[in-house]
Parts: structure tokens; C-alpha cells; sequence
């Protein structure tokens, strides 16, 4: 019979992913089940980002690339580094992938040995977990509350450090929380990371554009040019630019961590799609206009959302800085009973509650390593987020 490789044991498939196989089915079925799962903006790529990809078809571009990047992505990455975030980096100091999921995985397959550690704060995209796991590291979650605003603290940062730390992976704005950290949150981790020079900085900034009330967003590496060689700056073009399908990831780092990933890339997938990385490159130096009028439209979206959560007796949502996700306790719902019988006692009840009888779905907290808690992602149309929440309200009402 099939045996699976002992590296995937612990790794099962993503709750996310199982919520949506379920959702999706009682859709088949006839439910009028709404989604709101998905980490994926319903926004449609930009006109002159589809016409860079049709060109390049044209153009023959439908070869191999180079392995980790073609010369003009690897240029606009770098333009991209330096106009927005202040950082410079040379050619060779850049990667590209098949999103940024595979520059994570390029980074910690490249870098990671048997037992080596990286520390995570939770609530946490789960895929990172899964990834160091795969590459045969050891998570270190590390919780961080709502009262500390979802984000890790100077001193739970010094705890968690053991001689075996080979990474810190922070991401800001964060999936699932919202929360992103403002160069006056990052300082104290920066400080503790100066004092253990054995550590490097792993900085997911994928949702970079997605901020909110004026937020200022940074980098580590740009508030302190020390970390430079130690951390790789992570960012992409499937939030901002929606275009999740397209498959395109990039980073900046050190030129020996760069090339170490490279050799992992070129034994994965060679390159990415040619025709991704015209569209990328259209992306990234093309008008940047536009990202504020999505940004307006998230900003009305999640003020809908965190509004009509806390008027919900039992629920308490925190505001978030960016992302389009909201990250709402239930623990006031915890010991309640449906109108079924069935007590309510984890998070995750709670979800499949929501989904059995208020045909929502939503993801619990325990998915992303805190509870009680649940994942609103509310990149989807205002009609649907308004029926969902009246769903949810009743569905909440109808708890003893
Ligand atoms: N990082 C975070 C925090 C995410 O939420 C996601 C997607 O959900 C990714 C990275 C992966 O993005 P990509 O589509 O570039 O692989």
C-alpha cells in the first residue's frame, strides 16, 4: 500500500482548505452557503497587467527564464525595494518564484536542518508551520493576544530564542489578525534581534498595501540596515495586484541566501511561468494609483464587518490595520447550546455551528494556532458580507 514520507506525518491538509471542500459541496447540494474563506481579492487583475502577459505571448516570451527570475523582474523588484520601502538591494540580492508560498519554501528547504527552530507568533498564516515542518525544522509558536494587539512582544521574543533559533518569521499586516506592526512595535524585537546575532529575519509583507486610517507601513530591514544580512524581506504581487493565479513571489536578501534558494528552486520548478513574471514586471513598475481606490473599498468593507461583529452580544473584534481579514474572539459563546442540543465548546464548533446552520463559512482560530477565536476574510462583495452577518446574528441569537 502507499507510504508517505515521515517529513509529511505531522502535516495534514489545511483546515482552510477542508472548510472550503465542505462549503463548497453543501453549495453543490443547493445550500446557499456563503464563503467567506478565502484569501483572495474579488478584484480582477488590471487591464495593463493582462495586456503585459498577452504581449509577451506574442513577443515569444514562452521559454525558460532565468532560474530564479528574469533580469527585468529581478529590476523591477528591485526598483519596487527601493522607491517604497527605501531598501537597496542589487540584482543578485533578489529572488523570484511561484508566489511567495515558494519563496518561503525555497528559503526554509535552503536553510533549515533537522531540529533547527523557527519561531512563529500565532495567529499565524498556517502554512508557515506546515512548510517548517515539511523541511524537517520545529515550529516555536508563540501566542500573542488581542490585548497585545495580536502582535509579539520584546520579551516573549527573548524567551522563546534557544541556541537552535535559526529564524523569526513576522508578518505585517498579518493573515489572519489584521494587526501590523508600526516601526515603534517593531524597535524592541529589533533590539533583542541585534543582541543574538546567530538569528535571522524572515518578514512576510505580502499585504503591504492593504493598510488602513493612514497606517504607516515599514520593513525591519529599513528601520535598521543591521539586519540587512540577516533577514530576507518577502513580498508579492498576489494581494495588491490580485493576482493570486498568476504565481509570482519575490524577495530580497543576502547574496549567499539568495543563491541557496535558487539551487532549491532549480530542482522544484526550474523557473517561474515566463508569462507571470511580464505580467509582474507590468505590475510593479505600472501606475500604482489604483491600489487606493481597492484600498477604500476594503477600508468601507471592514469597518462593516468590525462594526456589525461587536454589536453581536457574546463576539468581540479588534480593529485591524490591514489584510482584509478580521480576527474576532467568541470566547462569550464558548458553553452555549444550539438549538440542536450540541454545546459550543471550542472555536471550531462554533465554525461548523456557523456553517451547518447559518450556511457561513468562516474559519476557526485554532486553524492558525490561537483560540477562541474565527477568521473573517471579507474580500468579497458588500450584498454578501451584510447577508453573512445577518446570518451570523441570528445564528448567534438563537444560542442558550
Ligand atoms: N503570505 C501570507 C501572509 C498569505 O496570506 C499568503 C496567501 O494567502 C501568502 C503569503 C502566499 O501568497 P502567494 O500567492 O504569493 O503564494
Amino acid at each position: 500500500g502507499f507510504r508517505p514520507a515521515a517529513r509529511i506525518a505531522s502535516v495534514g491538509v489545511s483546515k482552510i482548505l477542508q472548510i472550503g471542500a465542505k462549503a463548497a459541496a453543501m453549495k453543490r447540494e443547493g445550500f446557499p452557503v456563503i464563503i467567506l474563506g478565502a484569501g483572495e481579492p474579488n478584484f480582477d487583475t488590471p487591464d495593463h497587467i493582462k495586456q503585459a502577459a498577452k504581449a509577451a505571448i506574442d513577443a515569444g516570451e514562452t521559454k525558460y527564464t532565468a532560474l530564479d527570475g528574469s533580469p527585468a523582474l529581478k529590476q523591477a523588484a528591485c526598483a519596487k525595494f527601493k522607491r517604497e520601502n527605501g531598501i537597496d538591494y542589487a540584482i543578485d540580492e533578489v529572488t523570484a518564484g511561484a508566489g511567495a508560498k515558494q519563496i518561503l519554501f525555497n528559503a526554509f528547504m535552503a536553510t533549515i536542518d533537522p531540529g533547527d527552530e523557527v519561531i512563529i507568533p500565532t495567529p499565524c498564516w498556517t502554512s508557515y508551520s506546515d512548510i517548517v515542518e515539511v523541511c524537517g525544522g520545529t515550529s516555536v509558536l508563540v501566542p500573542c493576544d488581542a490585548a497585545a494587539g495580536f502582535r509579539l512582544q520584546a520579551e516573549q521574543l527573548e524567551n522563546a530564542i534557544t541556541p537552535r533559533t535559526r529564524w523569526v518569521l513576522l508578518n505585517s499586516p498579518s493573515n489572519p489578525s489584521g494587526a501590523a506592526y508600526s516601526a515603534a512595535d517593531y524597535q524592541p524585537l529589533i533590539d533583542v534581534l541585534l543582541r543574538h546575532p546567530h538569528i535571522w529575519l524572515m518578514v512576510d509583507d505580502m499585504y503591504e498595501h492593504i493598510v488602513y486610517d493612514g497606517f504607516e507601513f515599514v520593513t525591519p530591514v529599513a528601520l535598521e540596515p543591521r539586519l540587512k544580512e540577516r533577514a530576507l524581506t518577502v513580498n508579492g504581487v498576489s494581494k495588491a495586484y490580485a493576482m493570486t493565479g498568476w504565481r509570482i513571489g519575490y524577495a530580497g536578501g543576502p547574496k549567499a541566501l539568495i543563491k541557496a534558494m535558487a539551487v532549491i528552486q532549480s530542482q522544484a520548478t526550474s523557473c517561474p511561468c515566463s508569462i507571470s513574471q511580464a505580467a509582474a514586471i507590468a505590475a510593479l513598475n505600472g501606475p500604482q494609483e489604483f491600489l487606493k481606490d481597492r484600498q477604500a473599498s476594503f477600508k468601507r468593507r471592514r469597518d462593516l464587518v468590525v462594526g456589525r461583529l461587536n454589536a453581536i452580544p457574546g463576539l468581540e473584534c479588534r480593529t485591524p490595520e490591514g489584510a482584509f481579514y478580521t480576527f474576532s474572539s467568541c470566547a462569550g459563546i464558548l458553553n452555549k447550546v444550539t438549538p440542536n442540543g450540541k454545546t459550543i465548546a471550542t472555536d471550531a464548533d462554533f465554525t461548523d455551528y456557523l456553517l451547518e446552520d447559518a450556511q457561513v463559512a468562516v474559519v476557526p482560530g485554532s486553524a492558525f494556532g490561537l483560540s477562541p477565536f474565527f477568521r473573517i476574510s471579507y474580500a468579497t462583495s458588500e450584498e454578501e458580507l451584510v447577508e453573512a452577518l445577518n446570518r451570523i446574528e441570528r445564528a448567534c441569537a438563537a444560542l442558550k
